[in-house]
């Protein structure tokens, strides 16, 4: 173990910061996010680019590790991404092996699920057991999820947040409850507005209110709605498609 990897996993194991402080420092981090960022600014943000996570990297890496993880990186690279396929996990970290045998890491974010959290009518989402009134408080506990990974895979190679070293560090530095992310996710959403598969549902095309039922949902729903210039389908009828975003379509009883 390099004198780098020692000092973190000192750090790491025996800081305890009070519960009072590690909210301060949280909320101070949030503030200068949203003060600093070029795309991030406002707490139910619409817009987001990997730099942002380069800037909460090297926040958190001050305000929570003095800057030890940085160094503990010793020159790898350390690389971010914002995943929008990722529709379950929040974020996932990876420690990565080039042919030549060159070590990188990655942080990627799960950003369908931040930007379908949070609409109106949601329940309030939470990650890590704690509450997210907006957008940026769930992209930063996401993120805090992932630093313990990459922490844990500078330290030890190896990360699990099933276990209980990960869930110990990750309720010392960032009050985490619980280890699983529970986002609002697509599926949900639709279940708690009453549209599922098969589901008869309204919406607005062209200023125009239709009619129709829900055939698949994935990205969005998939709405076959009844038209005579449209694709026969095995009942006989003639339906056309249209790709409605769960959160505009309405019962329609
Ligand atoms: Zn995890």
């Amino acid at each position: 173990m390099t004198s780098e990897t020692s000092t973190l996993v000192g750090a790491v194991l025996e800081k305890k910061l009070p519960p009072q402080r590690i909210d301060e420092n949280v909320q101070a981090i949030q503030q200068a996010l949203l003060r600093h960022s070029r795309h991030l600014r406002e707490a139910d943000f619409n817009a987001i680019h990997p730099d942002d996570l380069q800037l909460l990297f090297r926040l958190y890496d001050e305000a929570f590790f003095d800057g030890e993880c940085a160094r503990a990186l010793q020159g790898r690279k350390l690389n971010f991404r914002l995943s929008p396929r990722m529709t379950r996990a929040g974020g996932t970290t990876a420690r990565l092996v080039s042919r030549a045998g060159t070590v990188s890491y990655e942080i990627s974010i799960a950003i369908s699920m931040l930007f379908d959290g949070f609409a109106t009518r949601d329940r309030e989402a939470s990650v890590g057991g704690l509450p997210c009134p907006s957008r940026v408080d769930a992209l930063q506990h996401i993120f805090e999820h992932e630093l313990v990974h990459l922490i844990e895979l500078l330290c030890w190679g190896r990360s699990d947040c099933s276990a209980g070293r990960f869930q110990e560090i990750a309720n010392r530095f960032f009050r985490h409850r619980a280890h699983t992310h529970n986002l609002v996710t697509r599926s949900e959403r639709a279940r708690a507005s009453g549209i599922g598969v098969g589901s008869r549902v309204r919406f607005t095309f062209e200023n125009r209110e239709v009619t129709g039922r829900v055939n698949r949902i994935t990205k969005r729903a998939t709405v076959l709605v009844e038209d005579p210039e449209g694709e026969r389908f095995s009942d006989g009828l003639r339906y056309r498609r249209y790709y409605v975003p769960i959160a505009a379509l309405k019962p329609e009883v």
